[in-house]
């Protein structure tokens, strides 16, 4: 493999798809150590398309560390203003954001649980207000990931870690279709083949999917006027772009208050560096009634006590079984990539634009239609090869969606 060569065609993807980058437009890039080979590539590519003004925003890991381990009290209870006004006049300067991450799972595992989930929480409220233009399409933004040491070896512990490393690489440049050809004209592809299921289902706007494979039969509502996504999504100003580099899924907003049977997830979760496995939950009326998990009990029970919307559901999701990450046959450990390996839910926050006119209703609206408010949004696997879905019509018409796994049609 030619890493180099392979990198420049990573950072054109970034560029040219997962922001879809014009002329005039500023960039804001961060990663950490890990990603600057990467990054570098990609700031090339952002001013050859004719960027601004290309920001890089550096984060280490180890500060990370040193700042929960030696931080009083009072540090995680407070972000700068100045960092929020600074990513807010960023955004409002036509700036769009691309997030470079070379993920450690266990880089917190020593930490304090409770101590992390008090700084997310303050995080999360601290940029709240300017979410919405990312959540709204003023803002384009996009996640590309590259190996870090810590998640090569996680990924192949039985390898060398130059080994892990390379080996790491061919699986994202696999999962992200960047070994293709021409990796653009791939996902020009890939995204007009995810826009064939969108618009069906959203012609056949479900009132309701079940859900039967071992461990799960649950039955899904979906929110009222609920609007299927998938692939790219369009900006304000009518740019496609891909947030999440891979995505397979096709995605959205279930009921809050009509999910009802249990749930078994299919795949470990990555939590803030700690792992959860072996777990499901049981619905009831929307809320999870009990949980189980064979590890990181104590992760999840903390998780889904953030608020009160992180007991109920704000995403599903569907992704075929024989898709290429999923063909990869690993588990990646993070995410980004395991969740488009599987058919997910999220617990947590709805995305606004997974609902018809979401963008502009309030969030009392959305609520009144069945979207699930909350700081968080996690996702977690349920997909596999026995999974069966059916989509229930407005009259009660039965149309199979999926069969072992796969899409049906
Ligand atoms: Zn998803
Ligand atoms: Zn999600």
């Amino acid at each position: 493999m030619n890493l180099e060569k392979q990198l420049d065609k990573y950072a054109e993807l970034a560029v040219k798809v997962g922001i879809n980058l014009k002329e005039k437009e500023g960039l804001l890039l961060s990663g950490n150590e890990a990603a600057l080979p990467l990054a570098r590539k990609i700031m090339a590519k952002a001013y050859e398309a004719g960027a601004k003004h290309v920001e890089f925003q550096f984060r280490d890991d180890q500060m990370s560390i040193i700042r929960y381990l030696n931080g009083k009290e009072y540090v995680f209870e407070n972000v700068p203003q100045f960092k929020i006004d600074s990513l807010e006049a960023m955004y409002k300067e036509n700036y769009h954001q691309l997030f470079v991450m070379a993920p450690d799972p266990e880089l917190l595992k020593e930490i304090d649980g409770e101590l992390i989930a008090k700084d997310q929480k303050t995080q999360s409220l601290a940029v709240a207000p300017v979410m919405k233009y990312r959540m709204t399409g003023i803002t384009k933004w996009s996640i590309v990931a590259v190996p870090s040491d810590a998640w090569s070896k996680s990924v192949f512990p039985d390898l060398p870690l130059e080994e892990a490393t390379e080996k790491l690489w061919e699986k994202i440049f696999e999962a992200t279709r960047v070994d293709q050809e021409d990796p653009v004209k791939a996902w020009q592809d890939h995204n007009a083949n995810l826009r064939k299921y969108k618009d069906f289902l959203n012609e056949k706007d479900f009132e309701k999917l079940t859900f039967k494979a071992p461990g799960t039969d649950l039955e899904v509502h979906l929110a009222d006027r609920h609007y299927w996504m998938g692939g790219s999504k369009d900006s304000q100003a009518g740019d496609a772009y891909v947030a999440n580099i891979p995505t397979e899924e096709v995605f959205t907003t279930p009921h809050q208050l009509k999910v009802n049977g249990t749930l078994k997830a299919t795949k470990p979760l990555s939590l803030n560096g700690k792992l959860v496995d072996d777990f499901g939950f049981t619905f009831k009326d929307g809320k999870v009634v009990d949980f189980y998990a064979e590890k990181g009990y104590d992760v999840l029970e903390k998780l889904m006590s953030n608020d009160e919307g992180a007991k109920y559901l704000g995403e599903v999701a569907l992704v075929p079984d024989d898709s290429p990450i999923s063909n990869t046959g690993i588990l990646f450990n993070n995410t980004l990539f395991d969740e488009n390996a599987s058919c997910h839910f999220a617990l947590g926050r709805a995305y606004s634009y997974a609902m018809r006119d979401g963008s502009e209703a309030t969030q009392e609206e959305l609520t009144e239609r069945g979207a699930n408010y909350s700081l968080i949004h996690v996702d977690f696997m349920v997909g596999g090869p026995e999974l069966e879905i059916i989509g229930y019509e407005k009259d009660g018409r039965e149309v199979q969606i999926f069969t072992k796994g796969n899409w049906a049609f």
